[in-house]
């Protein structure tokens, strides 16, 4: 099969987990998340996604029916004997950084991913946060290269096995990171200079996440800086890099294009997406998004930065 005929226009591969979560606005002891689940939802409202992933046998029914009420590709998606992934993180002093209370991998320290033609020849790859030796498999079974690699990571894979993250970062196109992140993948101290350094490390364009302070992508030859959306209460942050990830790569591969237009307004899109993430806890906003909520927070992002040339 071409990717001309593939319905399924992105694959990605990353955790599916159930979060305890802790913020100033609450608590939730299991909650639906992993960087695959918000990214699969965010993108799922602009094109046709599919997952790669792992739960155990404690995986709710429910949870997956609400994937496949998003259209979501979930054959991809193995259930295994055993615990789903389970992070427990909390954003107490910082709502712009999580500290990480526990990490267990659970079904996911034995996982060996499985692709289908389908999943083999999607035109876009997004590797979302996991073990990076398990992206770079992922990556290796593309049957073709994609037209578009892209990957997020974290803290505890630059610290336990930066050698696999290091060689994934340098076959992709796009890494997403957030700022904390990039510096300490870099040594940087300096958002350009971390950005330059990631640039060095292989991919052409570096999206450096900020939380509430949005997100700067540093294209070829150009950057561009993405507002958050000024929200008077943020509720619960998880979930807002993965869903940015989704409405990012959902939006290039809906209009399937790569140049700088189509990445500076992928950028707002990918605001647009967190924007929801972080309005209630979980996916409790993203799961129940309608197209004109979308439609309407991006023109709410065109007028936040509209301004007039000088006379
Ligand atoms: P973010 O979009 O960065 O807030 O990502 C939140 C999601 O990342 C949570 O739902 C967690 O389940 C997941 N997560 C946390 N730690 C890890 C990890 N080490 N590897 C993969 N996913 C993780």
């Amino acid at each position: 099969m071409s990717s001309g005929d593939n319905i399924l226009k992105i694959l990605v591969v990353g955790s599916v987990a159930y979060d305890a979560v802790e913020t100033p606005a609450g608590k939730r002891e299991s909650q639906l998340g992993g960087a695959a689940t918000y990214f699969s939802v965010a993108a799922s409202y602009f094109t046709e996604v599919g997952m790669i992933g792992v739960v155990g046998d404690d995986f709710d029914p429910a949870d997956i029916a609400m994937l496949e009420s998003h259209d979501i590709d979930i054959s991809g998606l193995i259930k295994a004997d055993g615990k789903t992934f389970r992070w427990t993180g909390e954003y107490m002093e910082d709502i712009n950084t999580a500290v990480t209370l526990d990490t267990q991998l659970n079904v996911f320290g034995s996982f060996e991913p499985e692709l289908s033609d389908a999943h083999a020849n999607a035109p876009y790859l997004f590797l979302a946060n996991i073990d990076p030796n398990l992206q770079l498999k992922v990556l290796d079974a593309m049957a073709n290269r994609p037209k578009m690699v892209a990957n997020d990571t974290m803290n505890l894979w630059i610290d336990i096995a930066k050698p696999a993250l290091s060689e994934l970062i340098s076959k992709v196109d796009a890494l997403l990171i957030n700022e904390e992140e990039a510096k300490q993948l870099t040594g940087e101290d300096h958002l350009p200079d971390a950005a330059s350094a990631i640039t060095g490390m292989g991919p052409s364009s570096t999206v450096i996440k900020r939380g509430e302070y949005g997100a700067t992508l540093f294209g070829e030859n150009f950057s561009f800086a993405a507002p958050a959306y000024p929200l008077e209460r943020v509720v619960d942050p998880t979930g807002a890099g993965d869903s940015f990830a989704g409405g990012f790569m959902g939006y290039l591969a809906s209009v399937d294009k790569v140049d700088q237009e189509s990445l500076r307004t992928a950028a707002i899109v990918g605001s647009t997406m967190a924007s929801f993430a972080v309005e209630d806890f979980g996916l409790d906003r993203t799961k129940n998004l309608t197209h004109s909520d979308i439609a309407e927070r991006f023109e709410a992002f065109v007028d936040l930065t509209r301004f007039n040339p000088l006379t």
